[in-house]
C-alpha cells in the first residue's frame, strides 16, 4: 500500500487527492490532514460569501473525502503536532497543499495603525475563519480604502457595499452582517497603482459592481487609454476594460445611490495618516513606465477613510523543515517537487493565483510525478502509524463524519435564506460533533 499524506484540504488538497485516487486506485491510502476541524480551506473562508455558486464545489470535493481510500484528519497542525520529519517516516509522499493565507504587508509609514489590516484578515473576519473572528474592523467613518486591483479587492468592496438585503442566500456570518449593516458606509475607493489595462479583475466579478442595490461604481474617463489601445488585450481583459468604460460612461446616472465605489487608477499609496487610527491614506500619482510598472510623478493627495484593507497578495505559512523561498512567499520547489518524497502544489506551489480550477491540473500533475517518482510502495505504516502517534501527544483528530456532523449543525442554525451559520471558533466546532 502507498500511503499519501496532503497537508490542507482546500481545492488544491481535494484535487490532489482526487488525482491520487484517479492515479493508484486501491493501491492507496490518502490522508488529508488540515489544522482547522472543518476542511475546505479556501472555499469556506476565502471564496465571498455572496459567491454560493463558486463554493458548491465542496460538494464535489465530498465525493472524494467519502470514499474509503481518502481520509480527513482535521484540528492536526503540521510543524506543530507533528513535524515534518515525522510524517516522513510515516508517509510514502507529502504534499503541502496549504495555500497562502497569510497577508503581504502593505509596508508604508503608518501601516501599523488600528484600521490597517490586510485582505485575509478582513475576509476571514466576514467568511468566519476562526483566526480572524475577533477582528472588529472600524466600519464607522463611512469611508473606505481597499488597495489593489484584483478580483480580491472587488469582492471586499463588493461587501462593503452590499445593502443587508443583497446578502440574503449568502453564508456571511452574523458578526459580520450586523456590523455591515449597522455601518454608515458612504465612499470606498479601489486604489490601483497601475490603470486599468493592468487590473487583475475578470469581467463576471468586475460587472457586478455594476448591479448593485445602494451603490454605484464610478470611474474618472481621463483614466482610460484610448479605446483602440483595447485591441492588444486578450479578450477577457477586454471585456473587463470595457465594463470600466461603461462605469465611467455612467458619469452622474444613478445619482441617487448613495454609495460610491471610486476606482482611482494611477495611485500608489505611500503612507496611511491619522491620529492614533486611520483618517487618510496618502497616494502618489504614477504614470506608467516602459516595462508597464508604476513609476511615481510626486504628485500626492489624500483619500479620506477610516479603515485601509490591502489587497495586494497573499503568502505561504512557512513550515519548519519545509525550504521556504521567501521573495516567492512560497515553498521553494521545482515544478511542485521540494525534496524526496515531499511536494508542493497550488498556491503553496506557485503563489496566490488563478482560479479555483486552475488547482485541479495541479493536482493531476503531483500524482503523475509521486508515480514517476516512486513507481512502487514503499512499508510505510501510513493511518496507523500517525494515530498512534496522534494519541500519544493528546491530539484530537477530527473526522470527515464529524465534519458532517457540524455541517448539520451550522445548517440547522441558519439565519432564514441563509445554507448556513459558521461556528467562528474551534472550541463550538469540536463542540457541535455532539
Ligand atoms: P491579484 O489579482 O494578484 O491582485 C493584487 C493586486 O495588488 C494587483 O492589482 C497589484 O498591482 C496590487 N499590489 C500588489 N502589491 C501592491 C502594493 N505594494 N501597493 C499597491 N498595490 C499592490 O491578487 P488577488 O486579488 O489577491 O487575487 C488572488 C487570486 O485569486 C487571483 O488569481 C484572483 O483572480 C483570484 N480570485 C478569484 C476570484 C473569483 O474568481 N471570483 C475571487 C477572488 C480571488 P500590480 O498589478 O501593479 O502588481
Amino acid at each position: 500500500m502507498r500511503h499519501i499524506a496532503v497537508i490542507g484540504s482546500g481545492p488544491a488538497g481535494y484535487y490532489t487527492a482526487e488525482a491520487c485516487q484517479k492515479q493508484f486506485h486501491d493501491t492507496a491510502r490518502i490522508d488529508m490532514i488540515d489544522r482547522m476541524p472543518v476542511p475546505f480551506g479556501l472555499i469556506r473562508t476565502g471564496v465571498a460569501p455572496d459567491h454560493q455558486s463558486i463554493k458548491a464545489v465542496s460538494r464535489r470535493y465530498e465525493q472524494v473525502a467519502l470514499s474509503d481510500n481518502v481520509r480527513f484528519v482535521g484540528n492536526v497542525t503540521v510543524g506543530a503536532d507533528v513535524s515534518i520529519a515525522e510524517l516522513s517516516e510515516l508517509y510514502d509522499a507529502i504534499v503541502l497543499a496549504t495555500g497562502a493565507p497569510t497577508d503581504r504587508p502593505l509596508g508604508i509609514p503608518g501601516d501599523d495603525l488600528p484600521g490597517v489590516m490586510g485582505s485575509a484578515a478582513f475576509v476571514g473576519w466576514y467568511n468566519g475563519h476562526p483566526d480572524f473572528a475577533r477582528l472588529d474592523p472600524p466600519l464607522g467613518s463611512g469611508g473606505f480604502a481597499v488597495i489593489g486591483n484584483g478580483n480580491v479587492a472587488l469582492d471586499i468592496a463588493r461587501i462593503l457595499a452590499k445593502t443587508p438585503a443583497e446578502f440574503e442566500g449568502s453564508d456571511i456570518v452574523g458578526h459580520a452582517l450586523d456590523a455591515l449593516s449597522a455601518a454608515p458606509t458612504r465612499y470606498i475607493t479601489i486604489v490601483g497603482r497601475r490603470g486599468p489595462h493592468q487590473i487583475g479583475m475578470t469581467p463576471k466579478e468586475l460587472g457586478e459592481l455594476g448591479h448593485l442595490e445602494r451603490a454605484r461604481p464610478v470611474v474618472d474617463p481621463a483614466d482610460l487609454p484610448p479605446e483602440e489601445a483595447d485591441a492588444t488585450l486578450d479578450p477577457g481583459q477586454r471585456k473587463s476594460v470595457s465594463l470600466l468604460r461603461g462605469f465611467a460612461a455612467l458619469s452622474g446616472n444613478g445619482a441617487d445611490k448613495p454609495v460610491t465605489v471610486t476606482f482611482d487608477f494611477f495611485a500608489k499609496p505611500v503612507a496611511v495618516e491619522g491620529d492614533g487610527k486611520v483618517e487618510r491614506l496618502i497616494v502618489e500619482r504614477t504614470r506608467l513606465d516602459e516595462n508597464g510598472g508604476a513609476t511615481g510623478t510626486g504628485e500626492t493627495y489624500a483619500i479620506p477613510c477610516g479603515m485601509v484593507v490591502a489587497a495586494i497578495g497573499y503568502k505561504t505559512t512557512p513550515i519548519a523543515g519545509v525550504p521556504f523561498d521567501e521573495k516567492a512567499g512560497r515553498f521553494a520547489n521545482d515544478e511542485g517537487r521540494i525534496a524526496p518524497g515531499l511536494y508542493a502544489v497550488g498556491w503553496a506551489r506557485r503563489g496566490p493565483t488563478g482560479t479555483i480550477g486552475t488547482n485541479r491540473p495541479d493536482g493531476f500533475m503531483i500524482a503523475e510525478k509521486i508515480a514517476a517518482d516512486q513507481p512502487e510502495p514503499g512499508e510505510k505504516q501510513g493511518r496507523p502509524g500517525l494515530d498512534a502517534l496522534l494519541e500519544s501527544r493528546g491530539v484530537e483528530a477530527v473526522t470527515f463524519h464529524d465534519w458532517q456532523k457540524i455541517d448539520s449543525a451550522e445548517i440547522a442554525r441558519a439565519r432564514a435564506g441563509a445554507p448556513r451559520e459558521k461556528f467562528v471558533a474551534v472550541s463550538d466546532m469540536l463542540d457541535a460533533r455532539g
